[in-house]
């Protein structure tokens, strides 16, 4: 059997990817999903050594305290023994908790030694943290990464994610008709196809939902997903080893669609983004299909190259955004039903009426109420599910009343409530109380008179024609729909 000094920092992290397949073999595959899968090799270190025997501390990285914790008390022994059976070597599980925001500079999990000055002269022209350095565990660099956020082994798109089991609703329809049109006729109509929308809408889910179709309808289609990041360090590693021809043939020519997540990390990395940039060029230019996706429009990536900028104008430009209560409580059902949950409707419309933003966060309680439920034996109700958020939360008084929209409207536009109700027709009262109006029509089980009473004793036809007004503009008026959207967000 190998002993450790053979293994690499590459090698410890394949053995980590083998624990996984064990695993995976080995439990239910929610319960993998939830628990094991985000789990992030972080780095291995020699503890101790007892007569020629040593002792490695296995490093993984956990999402939360919550998940930490249910992994050490359920599947500690399990990975701990799997890696002694790989390896020959005792192995003590420690698991960490992730603290930076995902998906914001992760180098700081970049496992390697106190780095040369060649390197740390690459590393700050790629905007990287100095903490990378101090984090060194193993006396080999090595920057490649492992399982970056959401990333399947091998640049290959992760078989959970398909147009199958994503919910289409009036948020993410367009971005969902063009991740379909981009996978059916890839590099035709929409290239790049650009995707955009704040954390946890949904858009790494449509770029592994691309590659996981043409892979079932070409199981030979040469597809790579992978985050602007893994670009990032893989570059740095080619410049640092001067593996430029391999790094570039393998962009440049190994693919016939290329799925690029959270782009926006190259932004202000001058050598990331030159080398970017070739790379669009080269696929572009031979009809290759180009996906990416980022937090916020191109218009709005700070520090990125205008070259880089204006392609990706070229193509397609999709937003997503934060998902209708239907859709919610669609999105909450589906997840129930793959992973076998039993969530009684009023716990979804709990949930789906708490939890407006954010997708995984939606999920991330399912998979907690799970948790508890299997702890307890207990199956999940309204109750455990007001107690996990934390707050004794009643249902009822989160409906959206007419008051509540007319004062938050009032405030996001500076205007006095009266001032809605009143008849005035300046352009800076009536728009805030047309939008008022549609919002309530929208929000609440209100007909039309008793929504005019609540706007000073309107008339009934006042109240359609502002909603059909506004609902045009939706489409027509992104600078409404902008304002909509911020207004909606803080019901
Ligand atoms: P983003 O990349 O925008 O941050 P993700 O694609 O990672 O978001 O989505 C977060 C989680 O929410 C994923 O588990 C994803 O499957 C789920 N999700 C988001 N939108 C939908 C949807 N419309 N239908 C089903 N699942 C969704
Ligand atoms: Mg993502």
């Amino acid at each position: 059997m190998a002993t450790h000094s053979s293994f690499t920092p590459e090698q410890w992290r394949d053995l980590w990817e083998s624990v996984c397949r064990n695993l995976e073999g080995a439990i239910v595959s929610h319960q993998f999903h939830a628990w094991i899968y985000p789990l992030k090799w972080q780095g291995v270190l020699p503890v101790s050594e007892i007569e020629g025997q040593t002792t490695y501390r296995i490093q993984l990285l956990s999402p939360n305290d919550f998940s930490s914790r249910w992994v050490k008390n359920h599947y500690q022994t399990s990975i701990e023994k799997a890696f002694l059976q790989l390896t020959g070597c005792h192995c003590e599980l420690e698991l960490l908790v992730q603290t930076a925001p995902p998906n914001q500079n992760q180098s700081s999990l970049v496992v390697g030694t106190p780095l040369p000055s060649i390197q740390s002269e690459i590393q700050s022209d790629l905007g990287f943290d100095r903490k990378a350095e101090e984090a060194s565990l193993i006396p080999t660099v090595s920057l490649s990464q492992g399982k970056s956020s959401g990333s399947f082994p091998g640049d290959m798109p992760d078989p959970r994610y398909t147009f199958d089991n994503f919910v289409v609703g009036s948020s993410n329809q367009f971005a969902h008709a063009s991740a379909v049109a981009v996978a059916d006729q890839p590099a035709k109509q929409y290239n790049p196809l650009f995707l955009y929308s704040p954390p946890g809408l949904g858009k790494t889910h449509l770029l592994h939902a691309i590659g996981n179709y043409l892979l079932y309808k070409n199981p030979k289609a040469r597809v790579a997903y992978l985050s602007a990041e893994k670009f990032v360090n893989e570059l740095i590693d080619a410049l640092q080893h001067r593996r430029m021809p391999q790094f570039r043939s393998k962009y440049r020519d190994g693919h016939d669609i290329i799925l690029i997540d959270d782009i926006q990390f190259i932004a202000g990395k001058h050598t990331s983004e030159e080398e970017f940039f070739h790379t669009f060029n080269a696929l572009h230019s031979s009809q290759r299909q180009i996906v990416v996706s980022s937090d916020r429009p191109p218009k709005e990536i700070k520090d990125l190259e205008e070259r880089v900028r204006t392609r990706f104008e070229w193509g397609l430009v999709a937003d997503i955004r934060p998902p209708e209560m239907e859709t919610r409580i669609a999105i909450l059902k589906t997840k129930a039903e793959r992973d076998d949950i039993y969530l009684p409707d009023d716990v979804a419309s709990f949930l789906a009426s708490c939890i407006k933003t954010n997708v995984r966060e939606l999920e991330g309680i399912l998979i907690r109420l799970q948790a508890q439920a299997s702890l307890t034996g207990v199956e999940i109700s309204l109750e455990m599910a007001k107690h996990e958020l934390g707050s004794p939360v009643d249902a009822e008084s989160l409906k959206l009343t007419a008051e509540t929209i007319q004062a938050i409207v009032a405030k996001h536009y500076k205007l006095k409530i009266h001032e809605l109700k009143a008849s005035t027709r300046m352009k800076s009262v009536a728009l805030p109380r047309q939008i008022a109006m549609y919002l309530v029509r929208k929000h609440t089980d209100l007909g039309l008179k008793e929504i005019g009473q609540f706007f000073g004793g309107k008339d009934h036809t006042t109240i359609l024609h502002a909603c059909g007004k506004i609902e045009a503009s939706l489409e027509t008026h992104p600078e409404i729909r902008l304002a909509i959207e911020r207004i909606q967000s803080l019901f």
